[in-house]
């Protein structure tokens, strides 16, 4: 099996150029090609030698993903069902807000972390992504985006899989998808977002980088986060927010704790306090995301009055939060469900 073009940065092309006996300016001008001027084969690159063409094509796979489906939400969400050279399939979605168009990646082939809301994870993890394959994602949604002029300006590393247990691959993306030379997204217009992996959430602090860190919370204490996130039984949550604490004061940066609020579970006014109690005076946002319905869990919707009552509880506390607006409801955005009723019909 060939190596993907996408998994390699461009210092690893000007290695491999100059192994081939190529000046390293055609490294450049691959990368040019592959992240600026996206083509889709590498016959495309018509300012290199027909004979480096050729070299590039014996040595590396270019297509790293295959659209199964694409569905179009009436909001303007675009939901990518992807296949894999192995038969596998992952989600990749593309949202439009008003601050502009942001995608959301997937980093493994479901997911072993077992949040007891997530359709991710039903199948347990089939395997880690490459870097390239997270790559391909943002190039290839990017592509059909250019049909339209439009461009990518934000990543949100929050599709299926906990990308701090395939780490290396996510931070080689994170240091593609950035550089100035190719797609040039800004630091500061990620995020990459953990269920508590604690002693990647200290590495994270110290790779030095301007890149956002979600934490799923979902509960206000202990117990409650086992129940709904076995994880918390290997990293609890005290040790959580003791990495958290670190990083805030390594990196200066504002944390997200993404809390998904499930009907009578963890939805409670006194969830909310003891939230804003843990929460207190710590350098942070709350982003509330109200559950789809989970039929494997019986898990419900909050309602809206209480989604409000929790959400104003924090701010009267003086937590910053906010409520996640939902997109593409109607054509199942919801992490795992697409791939979910794929393997289905598979079966
Ligand atoms: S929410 Fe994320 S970490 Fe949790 S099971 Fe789903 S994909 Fe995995």
């Amino acid at each position: 099996m060939k190596p993907f073009i996408y998994d390699y940065t461009l210092d690893e092309l000007k290695d491999w150029m100059k192994e081939a006996g190529e000046p390293a300016f055609r490294a450049d001008q691959l990368f040019d090609w592959l992240y600026v001027k996206r083509v889709r084969s590498f016959e495309d690159m018509t300012n290199l030698p027909k004979a480096l063409r050729a070299k590039l094509d014996e040595a590396f796979a270019f297509v790293a993903l295959s659209e199964i489906t694409r569905l179009t939400s009436k909001d303007g969400t675009v939901k990518y069902l992807f296949g894999l050279h192995d038969n596998h399939a992952i989600e990749t979605v593309v949202m439009r807000h008003n601050y502009g168009i942001s995608i959301c990646v997937t980093t493994q082939v479901g997911c072993r972390i077992g949040c007891t809301f997530c359709a991710s994870t039903l199948g347990g993890l089939k395997r880690n992504l490459t870097a390239g394959e997270i790559v391909a994602q943002v190039v290839t949604a990017q592509q059909m985006l250019d049909e339209t002029g439009e461009r990518i300006a934000s990543i949100v590393i929050m599709g299926s899989g906990e990308p701090f247990e395939n780490y290396d691959a996510t931070m080689k993306f994170l240091r593609i998808v950035t550089h100035a030379k190719g797609l040039n997204i800004g630091q500061r217009h990620i995020t990459v977002s953990t269920s508590g992996i604690v002693p990647n959430i200290y590495r994270f602090a110290d790779e030095n980088t301007q890149i956002n860190l979600a934490i799923s919370i979902h509960a206000p204490n202990d117990a409650l986060r086992s129940k709904l996130m076995p994880v918390n039984r290997r990293y609890p949550f005290d040790e959580v927010m003791e990495a958290i604490r670190y990083y805030i004061a390594k990196t200066g940066r504002r944390v997200t704790f993404e809390y998904a609020l499930i009907g009578g579970v963890n939805d409670r006014p006194e969830h909310a306090e003891e939230l804003a109690d843990v929460l207190n005076g710590m350098l942070c946002h709350v982003n509330l995301i109200p559950v789809n319905y989970v039929p494997e869990r019986k898990y419900v919707r909050t309602p809206r009055e209480d989604i409000f009552a929790f959400h104003r509880i924090l701010q009267s506390r003086g937590i910053n939060a906010t409520i996640r607006r939902e997109q593409g409801h109607d054509i199942a955005a919801a992490c795992g469900q697409l791939r979910a009723k794929h393997m289905e019909s598979m079966r």
